[in-house]
Formats: structure tokens, sequence, C-alpha cells
């Protein structure tokens, strides 16, 4: 039996639609995010930032803080990565979502993005989930690599519990067995939320997958199988990109995307 978690179709019947400055994320239109893996020089930023809205995408990502393997490795721009988004913004008009880690940086990161976004390895960080519960910025909250249904759905609890009830589930893969894969994308999530949650379900076959080939197929897939909306990693030159190189598309492969998208879209009884 379900319970009436605020999570939960019991609690609200209705699909959830969350507008952030005019996007809505939830409704017939399928919401398309894209952008660099990290945010990268301010120059490049712009670049990425036209590049994606010319071709159909709503909302620009990046992160300023890297949640990285290799505490060697770049760690992100911080502070000054989130100028760079919102210089971005006021360029293009996009939205921005990119990731709060540390409970310390939430003012910052809500000062400059529009969309909170907390990642897969934080997902049962309690206190960053409250944290964002408290904040007016709606939650980009993306599944844990080995979370279950109702890991993902009590984590997005947490966030609605403190009071925000704009949580925007991301599926983003999951640690399996195989060896072809970063991840395996796990769509059979997206019927299985829709199902118990009136939450906006969105995909992310960059990190889903980890390979730059299987992106726009994956892509065409979570959108017939119901997703909301993707969130993908583009670049205008992929192999100079500084992190995730190896999963993020170009512009060419983008504005392909978007056009495969558009037509499984409407063969859904969606718009993208
Ligand atoms: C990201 O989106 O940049 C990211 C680090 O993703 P995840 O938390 O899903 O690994
Ligand atoms: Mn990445």
């Amino acid at each position: 039996m379900t319970e009436k978690y605020l999570y939960s179709r019991e609690y609200k019947k209705e699909d959830s639609v969350i507008e952030v400055n005019g996007v809505k994320i939830g409704g017939k239109k399928i919401v398309v995010m894209a952008g660099p893996c990290s945010v990268e020089k301010k120059e490049i930023m712009i670049e990425i930032a036209k590049g994606i809205k010319k071709r159909g995408a709503k909302v620009l990502r990046g992160g300023a803080f890297k949640p990285r393997t290799s505490p060697y490795a770049f760690q992100g721009l911080g502070e000054k990565g989130l100028k760079y988004l919102a210089m971005a913004r006021d360029e293009t008009g996009l939205v921005i979502v990119s990731e709060m880690m540390d409970t310390k940086d939430v003012s910052l990161v809500e000062k400059y993005a529009d969309i909170i976004q907390i990642g897969a390895r934080n997902m049962q960080n309690f206190s960053l989930l409250k944290e964002a519960g408290r904040s007016e910025k709606p939650v980009l909250l993306k599944r844990g690599m080995s979370a279950t249904l109702k890991e993902f759905l009590m984590a997005a609890e947490y966030v609605m519990k403190e009071g925000n009830h704009n949580v925007i589930l991301c599926e983003r893969g999951i640690r399996t067995f195989v060896q072809y894969s970063r991840n395996t994308l796990d769509l059979n999530i997206i019927p299985a939320l829709k199902k118990e949650t009136h939450l906006p379900v969105i995909v992310d076959p960059s990190h889903g997958t980890g390979v730059r080939d299987f992106v726009i197929p994956m892509s065409r897939a979570a959108v017939a199988a119901g997703a909301d909306g993707l969130i993908v990693e583009v670049h205008p030159r992929p192999e100079e990109a500084i992190s995730d190189k190896e999963q993020t598309i170009n512009f060419k492969q983008f504005r392909k995307l978007m056009e495969e998208v558009r037509r499984v879209a409407e063969a859904v009884g969606r718009k993208a």
C-alpha cells in the first residue's frame, strides 16, 4: 500500500508542472537541458549557450562544483563558474542548472542558478537534501548509482518535507556488471516513477551511457518511454572538454538529437 507521501499520486493526482523563468518542466512539451559537464571559460560558455539555444535547448547545464572520482582531477571553477553561467543566461535568456555539493554553498548556488542540481553521489546526503528543501529554487535530483525506486523517492521526500515541492527527478544510469557502457540507463524506472509520483521525470543519456554514440538512441528511447525531458552534455569541441569528453556530443550531433527527439515526441503525443 502506498502511503500519502508528498511525492505520491495519492497526495497529488495530476502531474506536477514546474515553471522556471517561463520554462515548464513536466508539461506536454519535452524540455531539453544541455551544456558542458564542467563550466569552462567564459567565451566557451557563451558559445555553448548560443549554440544549444539555437538548436532548441531551454536550459543550460554546467557544473561549477564537480564531484570527481580523483581528488587530483579538475574540481570546478566554483563561484567564477557560476558567474559565467549567469552571464550566459543574461546573453541568451536560458534557464541555468548547476550542482550544489555542499550545504555551505547553498546561498552561492542559489544566487546564480535557477535550478539546483543534487548529483547522484549526494542523493542520500540528507543534510544537503534538507538544505535544498529550504530553498526557493527548484531542485533537479539525480538518482544515486545504486538507489532503489523507494530510496530515490524518499530522497525527493526529504526535499519536499522542508517545503520545496519543486523537485525534478533524473534517471542517470545505474551501476551494473556491463562493461560496454559507463552505466546502465534504467528506462524501466520512467513508467515505475510515473505510477508512483506526480513529479516530473527527466533522463540523462550522457552519464547513463558514458558513450557519445549511445546518446542519441537513448534520448529517443527515453522520450518514447515517457520522460518529460533530457539533460545532455554538449560541447562545440568535445575532444577539448575538461571533463566527460567521451560522452559529450557536438553541436551537429545535438541538432540531430533534437530533430529525432521531436519526431519521437510527436509519435507519443508530446512536443519538443
Ligand atoms: C553531472 O551531471 O555533471 C554529474 C556529475 O552527474 P551525476 O551526478 O549523475 O554523476
Ligand atoms: Mn559529466
